[in-house]
């Protein structure tokens, strides 16, 4: 129903209700909504509570949009739920808790609705008590096989590489809830189309985090939940941390948490590093073991789903100090249920980036219900990336001989190209990034000229694997004794 005024609602906890306001009632704007959110707090004495927040939101969009989530089944968290029938209606509302980030897979269908307001409190303590004492098992458990004496009680984890060494599936919400609250950045280092990352500290070490924009709930939402994934924890996939969001008053924060790497994305590395055939190699051997990892599914109860990345750029890959390289940037990836014989999509408006787009994504012909699609077209974008590396490498050259970093296609398209520009260039007239000559008188500029043109083929099913390309890449190690890792 939508009033013709705004609406009164109840309104508590200090960030939730403006200045002035009296009786624990703030007014929503014409078309605004109330709220309710339900949160996990630590006390002092390290017990779990759950704290209530009440409040006023703003109209569609900068408010509504967080409420969304709740509408959705069982795929995304319920911290808040909205309301805008009658004057004080989220007096009634009692949001249950997610628990979506206690596990390794989200939570199954949701039980209907009805129990009483105390029975859903009592059970959403409950999950958050065991939580608390599984994070606890987990740090006792690391700490003595360390060898070190488990300290009492262990809250969160004491470094980032403790919190982030595990098998993938994440840590338990509340130490993740307590890592994202031990937050302090420092500063703005980049900007995607969904977030801005920041360089903060966590305990003093550094981390990234990155935020993502209200409207961008759903990539946050896939991101996390890609990184939760089984077995995802790779040294060449980013390294996750923790997630939280935060969702009090007329605003929704939304965290991830991940390692930081002080070298930044490959796109911007290459701008002014020059490598050398050793150096471009393990480069090229790194991004292509994670894409492999990602792509693979490990059978069995604790097994690891396949996962199809679906925005592989130079932009969406981190350069690591030992010069291998870290995919990052899960915003719209898809994984593959194997016991389902199904492609998990998510409920994602975000499509690829257009320079990077394989032939069939701008001709539309991709199937989607066609899981070894999804890593074809990968595949094409992974063969763009290896060209952007190899024009930096010097291979006898002085540095400044080699080409200058370019991304894919500069010479062919505009610098932000529409779909149609592509579609003209990719499909239409099967245009694909020019091989200098001088490549082929390097050896290991050679052999990547090769892998790229049979990565970056028309036909799908003819592209190698990601697989195909790491052994033939660990191979020419062995023939020419190159160091790859
Ligand atoms: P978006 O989803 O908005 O594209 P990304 O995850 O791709 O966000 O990050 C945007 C940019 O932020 C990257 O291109 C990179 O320059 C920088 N960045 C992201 N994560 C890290 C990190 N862990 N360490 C250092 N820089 C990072
Ligand atoms: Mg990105």
């Amino acid at each position: 129903m939508r009033l013709s005024r705004g609406i009164v609602c109840e309104c508590s906890g200090a960030s939730a209700c403006p200045d002035g306001s009296n009786n624990g009632t703030c007014t929503t704007q014409v078309n605004g909504y109330c709220f309710a959110t339900v949160e996990e707090v630590e006390t002092e004495a390290g017990l779990v509570e759950l704290e209530r927040t009440a409040g006023c939101l703003p109209p569609d969009e900068s408010g509504f949009m967080q409420c969304k989530s709740s509408q959705v089944p069982h795929r995304h968290p319920k911290v808040i739920e909205c309301c805008n029938e009658s004057d004080l209606c989220n007096r009634r509302l009692q949001p249950r808790l997610p628990t979506y980030l206690s596990d390794a897979e989200p939570a199954g269908p949701e039980p209907a609705r009805g129990p009483q307001p105390s029975l859903l409190v009592a059970a959403a303590l409950c999950v958050a008590l065991v939580a608390f004492l599984a994070a606890a098992l987990l740090l006792c458990r690391r700490r003595r096989r360390a060898g070190k004496r488990p300290p009492s009680p262990p809250a969160a984890p004491r470094s980032a590489a403790e919190a982030s060494s595990g098998s993938g599936s994440g840590l338990p919400l509340l130490v993740q809830r307590t890592v994202a609250k031990q937050i302090q950045m420092v500063e703005s280092i980049g900007k995607g189309r969904y977030g801005e990352v920041w360089l903060a500290r966590w305990r003093g070490e550094r981390v990234a985090v990155k935020v993502f924009f209200t409207t961008e709930e759903a990539s946050w939402f896939r991101e996390t939940e890609i990184y939760q994934t089984v077995l995802m924890r790779h040294e060449n996939v980013l390294g996750f941390i923790a997630a939280d969001i935060k969702g009090t008053g007329s605003w929704t924060q939304m965290l991830l948490i991940t390692d930081y790497h002080e070298r930044g994305s490959l796109h911007d590395y290459l701008q002014a590093a020059v490598l050398d055939p050793p150096a471009l190699l393990a480069m090229a051997y790194s991004v292509v073991s994670g894409l492999a990892h990602l792509h693979m599914d490990i059978f069995g109860t604790k097994g690891k789903p396949a996962i199809a990345h679906r925005d592989i750029k130079s932009k969406n890959i981190l350069v690591k100090r030992n010069g291998q390289c870290a995919i990052a940037d899960f915003g719209l990836a898809v994984r593959f249920v194997a016991e389902r014989d199904e492609v998990d999509i998510a409920p994602n408006t975000r499509v690829g980036t257009r320079r990077y787009m394989a032939p069939e994504v701008l001709a539309e012909t991709l199937q989607v219900t066609d899981f070894e699609a999804f890593k074809m077209a990968d595949m094409y974008s992974l063969g763009l990336v290896l060209w952007e590396m190899c024009r930096r490498c010097a291979a006898g050259e002085r540095a400044q001989q080699v080409e200058p970093y370019a991304l894919p296609y500069h010479d062919a398209v505009p610098p932000d190209p529409s779909f149609d520009d592509m579609h003209a260039v990719v499909v239409a007239r099967r245009m694909r990034p020019p091989v200098p000559s001088r490549w082929a008188r390097a050896p290991a500029l050679g052999a990547l000229a090769a892998l790229m043109a049979e990565c970056w083929h028309h036909n799908p099913p003819v592209r190698l694997t990601a697989l195909r390309v790491k052994k033939t890449l660990a191979k020419f190690h062995t023939d020419c004794d190159v160091k790859l890792v």
